[in-house]
């Protein structure tokens, strides 16, 4: 066997043990270039892959090329790197190729009757540890639909991955060996806009029964149903019968089902009954597993020191960062040269400096919102329980993001006394430590705080 061979068996067992996403970033332009003595010598394209590949999977590469040549106990990653396709220098040919590439990635097509959009698989959703949970829920739901997890309820902040994920189970549904079943996607708006045209025109049993044949429900963003009483206390019966019949239903939400504002309690409580899976921010790595999964799946190319540069400076979420890099794609296609420094005057909107993303205007704002109230609500001097938790917890960050001082949180809440700013800190953050519901949200409206 030769050395093409070898890396070709190790090639094709590594696929059964990682995703195609990251065999695809990982595994890229690899090869074996020598064996000496009992050691084999694998090259890399960059730093990055040797980090990966001899911390994730130097065992398990190791351990096939053993299993294949006996005489074989060690290996090395060395660094070779691949000619850098310059812009300045891609032919004409090659252009040609990113925009047909582009295009092909456009015209995906919805399918009419799943409203599905087959671009959303899951093969091309990277998995990390910030959305591992959600990732396998999804695959079970995906292969057992209706009794693995009912129902399945993703939430996390914008552009992390729920539509996608909840696509990916219905696609995977509908082309597997499962494709007789009927899945519907559906966004919460229009489940909203259906209910109250039906109410209107009085055809709710119409209505319902345009849904009762549906196999595998997916409800986009279910917290818009939040404050709609009827909506809810139809969506709750149609809810109940799918149920009933073992039929799956997905849902998600930009919070877990305990925290959105006015919910039915007995819609809560079935939002509950099932498995809650939370998407949150990937890591720096994983940030670099997406552009370069992406990059693959428009087939083009750019250089190592500018994928890092986003990887590192694009951080509030996915949307964003692959809206980064169709921006650069763009740029690179009009042959502007790719560096550093032209890349940073690119991505100027994308990227936010550490000292504006947290302010008073934008804690008060994010607080009011994510307890649907309005900003002068919680400057309200009412005890009302609805605004006094709020109005505390949005002191609490004051102090512990901004590490404004007592005195001064007092004078921004109507000079009270600041020791009523001092027992609200108090409170929340003793809370905090027993109270695993106050902690999610705190989280959750940090997390919007510091998204932008
Ligand atoms: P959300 O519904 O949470 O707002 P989306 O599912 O619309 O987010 O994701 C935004 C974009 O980011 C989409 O283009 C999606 O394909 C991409 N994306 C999100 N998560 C991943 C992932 N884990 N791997 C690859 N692409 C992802
Ligand atoms: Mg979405």
């Amino acid at each position: 066997m030769n050395n093409t061979e070898l890396w070709q068996t190790v090639l094709s067992q590594m696929q059964f043990h990682i995703s195609k996403a990251n065999f695809a970033t990982w595994f890229q332009n690899t090869e074996i270039i020598s064996k000496e003595n009992e050691k084999i010598i694998i090259s890399v394209p960059n730093a990055f892959s040797k980090e990966w590949l001899s911390n994730k999977y130097n065992k398990l590469i190791l351990k096939i090329l053993h299993n294949t040549d006996e005489s074989i106990k060690d290996i090395e990653f060395i660094i070779k790197p691949q000619p850098i396709k310059n812009s300045l220098t891609k032919s004409s040919l090659e252009v040609k190729k990113i925009e047909e590439s582009q295009l092909k990635f456009e015209e995906f097509k919805i399918d009419k009757n799943t409203n599905l959009n087959p671009r959303y698989t899951f093969d091309n959703f990277v998995v990390g540890s910030f959305n591992e949970l959600a990732h396998a829920a999804a695959l079970a739901v995906a292969d057992n639909p209706g009794f693995n997890y009912n129902p399945l309820f993703i939430y996390g902040g914008t552009g992390l991955g729920k539509t996608h994920l909840m696509q990916a189970i219905g696609n995977k549904i509908a082309e597997g060996d499962l494709k007789n079943k009927k899945v519907k996607y559906i966004s919460s708006e229009k489940l909203v806009a259906g209910i109250v045209s039906a109410i209107r025109t009085n055809t709710m049993e119409n209505f319902k029964a345009s849904l009762a044949p549906i196999d595998v429900l997916i409800l986009d963003d279910i917290q818009f149903i939040a404050g709609k009483t009827k909506s809810q206390e139809e969506f709750f019966h149609v809810f109940n019968s799918l149920y009933e019949k073992n039929k799956q239903i997905i849902l998600s939400s930009d919070r877990p089902p305990n925290a959105i504002p006015e919910l039915e309690d007995r819609l809560k409580s079935r939002f509950e009954g099932g498995m809650i899976a939370d998407v949150s921010l990937p890591d720096y790595e994983t940030r670099l597993v997406i552009l370069k999964t992406k990059l693959q799946e428009k087939e083009a190319d750019l250089p190592e020191e500018v994928l890092n540069y986003v990887a590192i400076n694009v951080k509030k979420n996915i949307r964003e960062l692959e809206g980064a890099l169709n921006k650069i794609l763009v740029c690179q296609k009009l042959n502007q040269p790719l560096n550093i420094e032209s890349v940073k005057k690119m991505l100027s909107g994308f990227i936010s400096s550490p000292f504006d993303v947290a302010n008073y205007k934008k804690i008060i704002e994010t607080v009011a919102k994510f307890y649907n109230l309005e900003e002068k609500n919680l400057f309200d001097p009412t005890r009302r329980k609805e605004i006094v938790r709020p109005r505390q917890v949005a002191m609490f960050l004051l102090r512990r993001e901004l590490k404004y001082s007592f005195p001064a949180i007092a004078r921004k809440f109507g000079g009270k006394d600041h020791t009523t700013a001092i027992y609200a800190y108090k409170k929340i953050d003793k809370e905090n430590e027993e109270n695993n519901k106050l902690t999610e949200e705190l989280n959750l409206i940090k997390q919007r705080i510091y998204s932008g």
